[in-house]
């Protein structure tokens, strides 16, 4: 599924459109720190009317199956995340990122080193020795290539410059320098003709016709490797924004504890994805004070300039709140049609028959659930009054309710019940304050058994309501089975 032709029209000498990548590596699913990358080239692509392309850096043989591609798909998809055209193989790249390490050596700027694994351990041996770092010493940069040793097979080295510096100018970092005695000759083709990272990535980048890479900050120092394979390419260094890293609410690195997991685990927990956009949104970039946007407002006010410097925090509790305003604000067939997929996907022993069978009666009830519910599975145990197959499970604390005394009072209550003319609202309370009078109780005592009864549970919407949505018999029935007969 993955292409290697690029087929992209670049450099083409005029003022080009803005070109962003998102660029994982298939470990198995869309980690969250990911997911915020890629929104953001994403949100920036769009700001600026250009494109985001989808590079899967799939080198890595080990790790990188079709499935983790899978699910790194799925998970930008589930997110709303788009990119153009076909996802490209980096792997399947290999020769290409050969051809240039080859014109690297015709221009000079690279050499064949073959050194052997020995001479490469002494070499560090011996920087140690010195207390200096240990790195290659350069030992085949200027040497004449007819020393060659025969029979062995050569890596390609860059000839990194040996004094001054190398300037990252990072929209989120600002002017970073690195000093040219600090980088080596690193390595840009193995000895068996693949590509190292640090080369592919480059090599992709320029063929892509990438002008903006946003990415974590982890990879800063790969910055300063990779300009200098543009320079001695010639090639135009893109534009860079390395973003903080998230970190948990501790502000410790990011663990699974904190919240490090891939999107399909925040979908299982019933966040919704407009939710995650808001809430990733606001992890790392800011405008203003505005907590609560739509992704259209975001790739308006999009920019790199305000993307913060400081490591943003991941805190369940405001995503929760943000998920909550989205549950809010979502229409009922929308949520209706994410409870049953969730329900669906997760084996946990939701009622998925009762509910389809019921679904009018949830449509119905959502705006009355709406606004109790931070995630979708609350919604679903919210609603499962409503979908739950009689007898009905009876939580303790509503258990605790049902004493013969209040079963009685049920029986009456059923009874009154059955003579209503209208099964409304207002004809329902006023029966209800009827019986309450003559048996000199208050209406909240008649409530609490009466709740119980009909949904298992001691918090609900208002039970009128309940008992309209489910309507006359279906309550005759869950009260019929507190008492007997009805
Ligand atoms: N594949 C790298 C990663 O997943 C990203 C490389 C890049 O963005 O340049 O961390």
């Amino acid at each position: 599924m993955l292409h290697t032709a690029l087929k992209l029209s670049k450099h083409s000498g005029h003022m080009s459109q803005v070109v962003t990548r998102f660029a994982p590596s298939p470990t198995g699913y869309l980690h969250i720190g990911g997911a915020r990358t890629a929104l953001f080239s994403w949100a920036f692509a769009k700001n600026q009317g250009g494109k985001m392309l989808l590079r899967i850096e799939d080198t890595d043989r080990e790790r990188s199956t079709e499935a983790a591609v899978v699910a790194l798909v799925d998970g930008l998809k589930w997110l709303g995340l788009d990119w153009d055209g076909e996802p490209i193989s980096q792997f399947g790249r290999a020769a290409r990122h050969a051809e240039v390490a080859h014109e690297l050596v015709r221009l000079g700027h690279a050499y064949y080193c073959y050194c052997s694994p020995a001479e490469l351990d002494q070499m560090r041996e011996e920087a140690r020795a010195a207390s200096k770092p240990p790195r290659y010493n350069g030992y085949w940069r200027d040497r004449d290539p007819a020393e060659a040793p025969a029979g062995v097979a050569p890596v390609i080295r860059i000839k990194a410059p040996l004094s001054g510096d190398i300037v990252v100018n990072d929209h989120v970092q600002g002017k970073v320098v690195f000093k040219a005695e600090n980088l080596d000759d690193f390595i840009i083709l193995r000895s068996d003709g693949t590509p190292t990272y640090m080369h592919a990535v480059v090599v992709d980048d320029y063929d892509m016709g990438v002008t903006h890479i946003i990415r974590g900050d982890d990879h800063l120092t790969n910055a300063a490797r990779q300009i200098v394979i543009y320079n001695a390419m010639g090639w135009t260094v893109p534009e860079m924004a390395h973003i903080p890293l998230i970190h948990g609410p501790d502000g410790a690195k990011l663990s699974k504890r904190h919240g490090a997991l891939g999107v399909e685990a925040y979908r299982q927990m019933g966040y919704l994805p407009a939710a995650l956009r808001n809430y990733l949104a606001r992890l790392g970039w800011s405008h203003g004070d505005d907590e609560f946007f739509t992704t259209d407002q975001m790739v308006e006010w999009f920019s790199l300039d305000a993307l913060n410097k400081g490591a943003a925090r991941f805190d369940f509790v405001k995503l929760e709140n943000i998920n909550g305003h989205y549950i809010r604000e979502a229409s009922t067939d929308y949520l209706y049609d994410v409870m049953l997929a969730t329900a669906e996907e997760l084996d946990r022993g939701f009622d998925v028959d009762g509910l389809k069978a019921n679904k009018a009666t949830v449509l119905a009830a959502l705006p009355e659930l709406q606004p109790r519910a931070k995630t979708v599975l609350e919604l679903i145990d919210l609603a499962q009054f409503i979908y739950a197959s009689r007898p009905l499970t009876i939580d303790a604390a509503a258990s605790a309710l049902l004493t013969t005394d209040s079963r009685a009072i049920l029986s009456d209550m059923a009874e009154l019940l059955r003579g209503l003319n209208e099964w409304t609202v207002p004809a329902i309370d006023a029966a209800m304050r009827t019986l309450a009078e003559s048996k000199g109780l208050k209406l909240g005592k008649l409530a609490q058994p009466l709740r119980a009864a009909l949904t298992g549970r001691t918090v609900s919407p208002g039970i009128f309501e309940v008992m309209v949505l489910i309507g006359r018999d279906e309550t005759m029935a869950r009260l019929g089975d507190q008492f007997g007969t009805v």
